[in-house]
């Protein structure tokens, strides 16, 4: 492993201690000579991993009281309705701002149990921008952003502090930078991206939200059906909930979100300043949105295509496509990549403008 400088934009890399005690809790738990999943949810050893995980996500995040968190299922794709049915309010209207395909989905799943409004949308410019001094309809029960916008590499730098509820899909840089929780009644994201392995979504919530919704709640949508159970209603995703609960224990060791974000500037520093000065390649996106996880990133000559995708094989980077809708490069520098995999592809792209010298 460390072999390889894995760029994956979500499932992504994760630290390597946290595969290796995940893979050993799958033969042994807690020397149990049981299999973590083999064993009862219920169990005290389980009940024990459920309520630390959320305890260092309160304890990293500096979560408020009167906030609560779970880990549920379905990923950030079902928190898109989940977050609509829990903040429609009495105007039964969400408005979105639309940064990017996920904002976008976001604010479709609204419009199944009330209003969606797009208050902003930068889809003028294929999504290389975050709209701002929109105007906020009073009307709305909640306002509904992303902070992150893994596809198109941009990223909100300041949140809406209002009074309006701020809903956020944070899938993609949770746990990368200081957040500011109470500026926010509820926050979701998929565990894939900074945490853990798929299969587990986080929701961090103000607890007087819960019971207000002017729509029927299905029971497994209602947060309160969780909340009131511990996220234990029914059977969790045990192993992507451990896995989780590893990648915070080993956050936490090393510096918490004041280091973590550190170090993720020095990446995203390093791989902007060599966008900004190899000839060769331009960024996507717009200089002061540029998203410090997934910098997005084009070569200006296509014929040079197949050389820099032979020396990355060479290097072996991996993960370094672009997404479709975008194209060209995208790379994804989530918590665990170490800056050394960044130094090892800035210096490819140098040797890249050295060869065609
Ligand atoms: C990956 C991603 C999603 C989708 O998450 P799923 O867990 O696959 O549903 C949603 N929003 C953002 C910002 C993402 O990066």
């Amino acid at each position: 492993m460390a072999k390889v400088h894995n760029y994956s934009a979500g499932p992504c890399i994760l630290p390597d201690e946290v595969f290796k005690e995940a893979s050993e809790s799958i033969l042994n738990f807690n020397n149990s000579d049981l299999s973590l999943i083999e064993i009862s949810h219920r169990s005290k050893d389980f009940v024990a991993v459920m309520e630390e995980a959320r305890a260092l996500v309160k304890e990293i995040l500096e979560v408020p009281d009167n906030y609560d968190v779970l880990f549920l299922q379905g990923g950030a794709s079902l928190g898109f309705l989940t977050a609509a049915y829990n903040l429609m309010g009495e105007n039964k209207t969400g408005g979105y701002l639309v940064t990017g395909s996920w904002a976008k989905k976001a604010a479709k799943e609204a419009s199944f149990m009330g209003n969606s409004i797009t208050l902003a949308s930068s889809e003028d410019k294929n999504f290389n921008y975050i709209p701002k001094n929109f105007s906020i309809n009073n009307n709305i029960d909640y306002l509904h952003v992303t902070s992150n916008n893994t596809i198109f590499g941009t990223q909100i730098k300041e949140f809406y502090k209002g009074d309006i509820p701020l809903a956020c899909d944070m899938s993609s840089d949770i746990f990368s930078r200081e957040i500011n929780v109470s500026d926010f009644d509820l926050i979701y994201a998929g565990a894939q991206k900074n945490m853990g392995p798929a299969g587990t979504t986080l929701y961090i919530f103000k607890k007087d939200i819960l019971g207000k919704s002017s729509v029927p709640i299905p029971t497994m949508l209602d947060l309160k059906t969780h909340a009131e159970k511990d996220s234990m209603f029914n059977t969790p995703p045990v192993f992507p909930v451990y896995a989780s609960m590893l990648t915070l224990r080993w956050l936490k060791k090393n510096g918490g979100i004041k280091d973590i974000e550190i170090k993720n500037q020095e990446k995203a520093n390093l791989i902007y300043n060599e966008i900004d000065r190899n000839s060769l390649f331009e960024g996507t996106s717009n200089f002061e949105d540029r998203s410090n996880m997934n910098a997005t990133f084009t070569l200006n000559n296509e014929k040079l295509k197949e050389t820099f995708d032979n020396m990355l094989v060479k290097e072996n980077i991996s993960g370094l496509k672009g997404h479709r809708s975008v194209g060209g490069y995208r790379a994804s520098m989530y918590n665990a990549l170490p800056v050394k995999s960044v130094q090892v592809l800035v210096e490819v792209m140098k040797e890249l403008e050295n060869k065609k010298a």
